[in-house]
């Protein structure tokens, strides 16, 4: 089964590819790979108040360009002491405009720091939230979700990962999820759990 996997970070795809690299039978494509030149219309696609609908409109979109099963992953860090935020607006948290890849990551990171200034470490607490949307013809939408804990510190710590990891503690292990390796942020992270799940279901129907 061939298997498009929507994205623009190769962050995400690197990651995609690993925690789906032992699904028999299964070839993943990513954009570049199926022909999907970037478009304008590709920054409107995530306007929903929740991951789901985020994901569900990029999976839907990116298939009906391409006629291919086609996966999204819509992702970001829900922080207690901000009341979740910032949530489906992790992408561009800080108001930084103009500002892409690792720069945008790192404007992310100072405006989370900033935002939580004077709050204690026992109220540091957070989760990352990841939802893999797969659409297909033929098929009703499914959905699978995954989350994992963390806990917020101001010094970044680690290079691997992507986004808030070097901020972010795993409490199982205490290191940030910048600091694990890849197959252990995989194991435990949101994107692992939701996309383990997608894996176990095409896994079941032979992919
Ligand atoms: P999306 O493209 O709308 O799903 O935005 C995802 C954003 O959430 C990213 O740009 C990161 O800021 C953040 N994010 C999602 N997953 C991760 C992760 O695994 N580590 C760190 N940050 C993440």
């Amino acid at each position: 089964m061939k298997l498009l996997v929507a994205t623009r970070s190769a962050h995400k795809v690197g990651e995609i590819r690993e925690i789906l690299a032992d699904v028999r039978g299964l070839e993943l494509l990513d954009l570049g790979q199926a022909g999907v030149a970037q478009s304008p219309a590709e920054d409107h696609l995530e306007p929903h108040a929740t991951f789901e609908e985020n994901a569900l409109s990029k999976a839907r979109y990116f298939h009906q360009l391409t006629g291919l099963p086609t996966v999204a992953d819509d992702s970001g860090l829900a922080v207690d002491a901000l009341g979740g935020a910032p949530g489906v607006l992790s992408k561009r948290f800080a108001p930084d405009e103009g500002l892409e890849g690792l720069e945008r990551d790192l404007a992310n990171n100072r405006y989370l720091i900033a935002q939580l200034e004077g709050v204690p470490p026992e109220r540091r607490g957070a989760h990352y939230v990841c939802v893999a949307a797969l659409v297909e013809s033929g098929q009703p939408p499914v959905v699978f979700r995954g989350e994992a804990p963390g806990r917020i510190v101001d010094e970044p710590r680690g290079r691997g990962g992507f986004g808030y990891d070097p901020h972010v503690v795993d409490p199982s292990s205490g290191k940030t999820y910048a600091e694990l390796a890849p197959e252990a942020k995989n194991e435990r992270s949101h994107r692992g759990r939701a996309f383990a799940a997608l894996g176990a279901a095409l896994r079941q129907r032979g992919a």
